[in-house]
């Protein structure tokens, strides 16, 4: 897909074994990500609330003839926003452009875009918060009245002109729906936020895409991969790839419960899908910080990793499975951190293990 280009922006590598299993992108693994991406609403998987509403919004707007309400989608990376933003465009019967906000450089991108659509198309501006403010500006009028001004000229002879666009339907998709500007945020009619995916529902997701790859897997392996894939279909599948060559190598072909349990362990997923980062974060927090409050900035600068990629990419699965928790003053590890990592909870800062 010609996003790949667009959206090239690689996060934090997790140590050896070449790819990391967590990153916002697309890697060379995902080169045939478009293959495993569900066409409709029925088989996007899981996400319930987002999939009913947005069914009645598709319909609703079909009925009246009408673009749909323009939409954001906001939830950390990998979790279905670019492919639930192509099956509203499949189930509206219609076009979509694929944009992301750091990939415009001036003004002129954007008004070709919108000025290239066609009635009733999608636009579709991944990570949305990182578009310049200038472009975002003309985002404005577009999304309000379907039209864009542009100036031509320059000094006292300058003149601007008002050019009608086709009625469209914007959909933004942001790992961060706090970053958006409130001008921007107040102009989407539909606000969806993506939830982490249930083990029972990653199963089904790892499933789908094994029978599309034609890897034989048994339930207790798709299970296995479910769990340790930190409620996210983009790691799932990638974890089901580099599980399907140890299949391969150690135990013909099929992937059972053992080898995805000894091949993701190989790969220093534990048996809860952290990986070395996040126990990395979470034993510096122990280790330097007495268990917290630490700042994110602070915390990332202790380990070397880049803020954003510990907020976007790490914290939402820590948080989600009890290991931190977010005061004002900073990030705190819990009991359960001190268990995972088995180190005596209530102690003083511990020696360094790493
Ligand atoms: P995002 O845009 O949020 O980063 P993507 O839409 O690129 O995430 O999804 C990443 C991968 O996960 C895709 O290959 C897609 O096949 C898979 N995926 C995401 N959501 C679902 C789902 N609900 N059901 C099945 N597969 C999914």
């Amino acid at each position: 897909m010609a996003i790949n280009n667009e959206m090239e922006r690689n996060y934090g590598e997790t140590e050896g074994y070449g790819q990391p299993l967590v990153t916002s992108s697309f890697t060379s693994e995902d080169e045939n990500e478009y293959s495993l991406r569900p066409k409709t609403l029925s088989e996007y998987i899981g996400q319930k609330k987002a999939k009913e509403n947005l069914d009645v919004f598709i319909q609703a707007a079909k009925l009246r003839g009408e673009p749909l309400d323009h939409v954001l989608l906001y939830g950390p990376p990998g979790l279905g926003k670019t492919t639930l933003a192509g099956i509203i465009a499949n189930e509206m019967g219609v076009n979509i452009r694929i944009t992301s906000g750091p990939a415009m450089e001036k003004p002129g991108d954007l008004v070709a875009l919108l000025t290239n659509l066609a009635e009733n198309d999608i636009l579709f501006v991944d990570e949305i918060h990182r578009m310049n403010r200038t472009i975002e500006e003309i985002l404005y009028p577009a999304m309000e009245d379907y039209a864009v001004d542009i100036i031509i000229g320059k000094g006292p002879s300058a003149n601007s002109i008002r050019l009608t666009l086709p009625r469209f339907t914007l959909i933004g998709a942001t790992t961060r729906a706090g970053s958006l500007s409130a001008p921007l945020r107040d102009r989407f009619g539909v606000n969806l936020r993506l939830e982490l995916y249930s083990p029972e529902e990653l199963c089904f997701i790892v499933k789908r895409s094994a029978g599309i790859l034609d890897v034989p897997i048994e339930e207790s392996g798709a299970m296995e991969i479910a769990r340790r894939s930190r409620g996210t279909p983009r790691i799932a599948n990638r974890m089901l790839r580099r599980v399907r060559d140890f299949a391969q190598v150690r135990a013909g072909g099929v992937i059972t419960q053992k080898v995805a349990s000894e091949a993701l362990t190989a790969l220093e997923v534990d048996d809860l899908g952290l990986d070395n980062i996040d126990r990395r974060m979470l034993r510096a927090i122990i280790e330097f910080y007495n268990g917290g409050p630490v700042g994110l900035d602070t915390l990332a600068a202790t380990i070397n990793e880049d803020t954003v990629t510990l907020e976007d990419m790490y914290e939402p699965y820590l948080l989600q499975q009890g290991f931190l928790t977010r005061t004002p003053r900073g990030r705190c590890v819990t009991q359960r951190a001190y268990d995972h990592l088995h180190i005596p909870f209530e102690g003083q800062p511990q020696q360094s293990l790493f």
